[in-house]
């Protein structure tokens, strides 16, 4: 028997306005790429996307197109996804920190037909117009007193939007419907695209706004520095009209300085962002003495958040810090670490232990670890295998077809993360598949070992890979960038990090270097330090 309940198909711009109706004077204030501060609001921005709207449907865009942005975090850019959505179209975010031939590559594959872009970004798309044969529209995300001059044939958006209007009503369409598109910038191989649809989209927004989640609200300021382009905004371009929340959006103001004015004038009381943009800021608020008054909560994923980080927040600023873990194929939210009443109350230090791991699944999320056999593994916070997951928001393929491998047939998704988890759930990343040094048949984790590493005074960054030897097949190297002025030794830092893993897994040898190559997305691109180092010959070989 079938429940008798009414179909409302969960589709994305019913996000919108519910935020128009229900907290339509919410503001959602943006570093404008011409320079000030804009306001606006859910009620603008829904009208605004309505406009938008019906330009593209006037000009032939129609169900299943898929239409690009590259454009740093702004109200533009929120009007822009969903009106892409709301006739039924994808929004396709294109990352500019790409090498240009890359990105031409993801919107052919793609098949992009129009572009939403940034004055900053008009340069990329000079570059590659060419190379996108099937691009229609290249539609600039500012006002005509700024239009650059170009060889192009470029629309500006402001004038479409004041030329159009909000008598538009949003396409109708089953809930699995595509609406984005998101291409991960893997370390090997070509970008694989991940196709989102608003039902995915939808769930995954409730399950981020819940209470051991992201706990949004119409009373929470939040600011998303993570930028859109970033796997899904981390499912905040979506969250935060579901609950009303309050966005200020930081444009390409990437930096200490004004990420704090931001958080400072605007009140903001909730953030998210990669390890580096924190870093950035903390080192500002050392320099110039200034206090956080009014955050109280900051999200940190997209790589491991290192202890000092957290350590500095919690006890320097009052800043309630949350690890998190994702991926873009996840919509992109895995796990947070908020603390369930297993590790309330510990002191400061066994704290900061439970906060190095990445957290535990809200629901929505399955996990499981599996050794290469795929026989599951225990949770008792020790044992470390491949980690799997399955669940509403997490893709089932990549567009095209790419990576089956990473799929099986009972839905699990491979994450190429190794991980444990403990008694009480708790994930802790330990290091990607392809990374982790298999010495005699063991693993070990480079993560583990880089986290000890950069604990060390005198090391500004660490990577460690695995080196051929005769005897164990591989064993760990580690290679670091010494902090400014320093001069650490090999012996200081073995010295250092002695006792505090276990014996075997001690590097054979430390290499010191002025740069560690990274990925677009920022993460440490191992596949070219092993390029580097080779030929490189253990003492222990
Ligand atoms: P992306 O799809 O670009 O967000 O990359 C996802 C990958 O980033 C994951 O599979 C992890 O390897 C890594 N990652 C994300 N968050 C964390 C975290 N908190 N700690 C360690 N690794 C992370």
């Amino acid at each position: 028997m079938l429940g008798l309940m009414q179909e409302w198909p969960l589709l994305c711009h019913k996000l919108l306005d519910y935020a128009a109706e229900q907290h339509g004077a919410r503001e959602v204030i943006s570093r404008s790429t011409e320079g000030p501060i804009t306001r606006t609001n859910y009620r603008d921005i829904h009208t605004r996307s309505k406009h938008l709207a019906k330009w593209l449907e006037g000009n032939g865009y129609k169900l299943g197109d898929r239409i690009a942005t590259l454009a740093w975090n702004t109200g533009r850019h929120m009007e822009a996804w969903y009106g892409i959505m709301g006739i039924g179209a994808i929004y396709h975010t294109l990352n500019p920190r790409l090498f240009p031939d890359q990105i031409a590559w993801i919107m052919n594959h793609a098949d992009d037909q129009a572009i939403l872009v940034d004055l900053t970004f008009v340069p990329i798309v000079e570059a590659i117009a060419e190379k996108v044969p099937g691009l229609r529209h290249i539609i600039v995300l500012t006002d005509e007193e700024h239009m650059p001059e170009s060889k192009l044939d470029l629309i500006c958006y402001e004038t479409l939007i004041a030329e159009s209007d909000a008598d538009f009503k949003w396409a109708d369409f089953p809930e699995e419907t595509a609406a984005g598109m998101c291409y991960t910038s893997g370390t090997t191989g070509d970008p694989k695209g991940v196709l989102y649809s608003h039902r995915s989209n939808v769930i995954h927004a409730m399950m981020a706004a819940l209470p051991d989640a992201l706990n949004l609200s119409s009373n929470e300021v939040l600011m998303p520095v993570v930028p859109m382009f970033h796997a899904n905004s981390w499912g905040l371009g979506m969250a935060a009209p579901l609950t009303g929340t309050t966005m200020v959006m930081p444009g390409g103001g990437m930096d200490g300085a004004s990420i704090f004015e931001l958080l400072d004038t605007e009140k903001v009381t909730f953030t998210a962002a990669v390890p580096t943009v924190w870093l950035g800021l903390l080192d500002y608020l050392e320099e110039t003495g200034k206090k956080l008054p009014h955050l109280t909560r900051v999200v940190v994923g997209g790589a491991a958040c290192p202890r000092a980080i957290t350590a500095k927040f919690e006890r320097d600023y009052d800043v309630e810090v949350v690890h998190a873990w994702g991926m873009t194929e996840m919509s992109p939210l895995g796990s947070l670490g908020s603390i369930k009443p297993e590790y309330g109350g510990l002191d400061v230090e066994k704290t900061l232990d439970v906060k190095e791991k990445q957290g535990f699944a809200p629901f929505g999320v399955e996990m499981k670890i599996t050794d290469d056999e795929n026989k599951e593994l225990p949770w008792d916070g020790k044992t470390f295998g491949r980690l799997k997951v399955r669940g509403p928001a997490v893709a089932k393929a990549y567009y095209g077809g790419a990576g089956a491998e990473q799929f099986d047939g009972d839905n699990w998704f491979d994450t190429g993360d190794v991980a444990h988890i403990d008694q009480y759930g708790y994930m802790q990343i330990t290091d990607r598949a392809k990374d982790v040094i298999k010495s005699g048949g063991e693993w070990i984790s480079t993560i583990d070992l880089e986290n000890l590493a950069v604990g060390h005074p005198d090391v500004q960054e660490a990577a460690v890979i695995g080196v051929a030897h005769p005897k164990w097949d591989e064993r760990p190297l580690l290679i670091c960038i010494p902090r400014k002025g320093a001069t650490p030794t090999k012996e200081g830092i073995l010295g250092f990090m002695e006792g505090k893993v276990a014996k075997w897994w001690m590097p054979d040898d430390v290499a010191f270097v002025e740069e560690i190559p990274h990925t677009a997305t920022g993460k440490i691109q191992k596949i070219e330090l092993r390029k580097q180092f080779a030929d490189y010959k253990l003492p222990t070989a």
